[in-house]
């Protein structure tokens, strides 16, 4: 009997464990980096210019550009920023709380895409320069994820959910959004801030814990 209740205790652990796997995702680190509307594209870089794919991104659809452009805040620059493609209605700057500091802007934290009564910067590109008058934020922590993963997480679109993540320096992170859409491949985005707090490396993966 004694043998068969180690059996199931192990039984148990293993379908735990699986499950745990199975519920998981990949979190991912995003750097400073710049969204640009057509009308930017064409102040910073010439009428008509079409931004230059160099590596795609975890998010379907989403890339990397080759060109980059200079942050220019009261207190402080930032050269060599990544720019994001594809393009977006709006443009949109996104940095970390140590980064807004050295701008020397207090930047608000926001989801992607609500940049109402957020601060402007300037972006320069050689000799063009373009003065945003709003779009700079630190991007709220957020879980992509598809429909498929939501309903096995028993998560809806804009849910804050805690999320336990194991690496060198396991964190529990508050106070993160979930956004669901058949366009998300599951991921969790934080900033090099966050990245940085819980010792994340590569293949890190983190857990909604409730
Ligand atoms: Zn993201």
């Amino acid at each position: 009997m004694e043998r068969l209740n180690q059996v199931d205790q192990i039984v148990d652990e293993v379908v735990k464990r699986i499950q745990a796997q199975q519920l998981s995702f990949e979190v991912e680190a995003s750097g400073r980096h710049i969204h640009l509307s057509r009308a930017a594209v064409d102040a910073l870089f010439g009428e008509g210019y079409q931004l230059t794919k160099v590596k795609d991104l975890s998010q379907p659809g989403q890339f990397v550009c080759k060109e980059r452009i200079t942050l220019v805040g009261p207190k402080g620059m930032f050269k060599n920023v990544v720019i994001l493609g594809p393009e977006r209605s709006a443009s949109q700057v996104e940095v970390s709380m140590t980064d807004s500091r050295e701008l020397g802007v207090k930047v608000p934290i926001r989801e992607s895409g609500h940049i109402e009564g957020t601060p402007g910067v300037i972006l320069i590109n050689g000799e063009r320069s373009l003065k945003l008058d709003k779009g700079l934020i630190v991007a709220k922590r957020h879980i992509h994820m598809t429909p498929e993963d939501a309903k096995k997480n028993h998560v809806v679109n804009g849910e804050i959910v805690k999320v336990k993540v194991s690496a060198a320096r396991s964190l529990i992170f508050d106070d993160v959004v979930v956004r669901v859409s058949p366009k998300f491949a599951t991921y969790m985005h934080i900033d090099y801030d966050e990245a940085n707090a819980c010792g994340l490396e590569k293949g890190t993966r983190g857990m909604i814990v409730k």
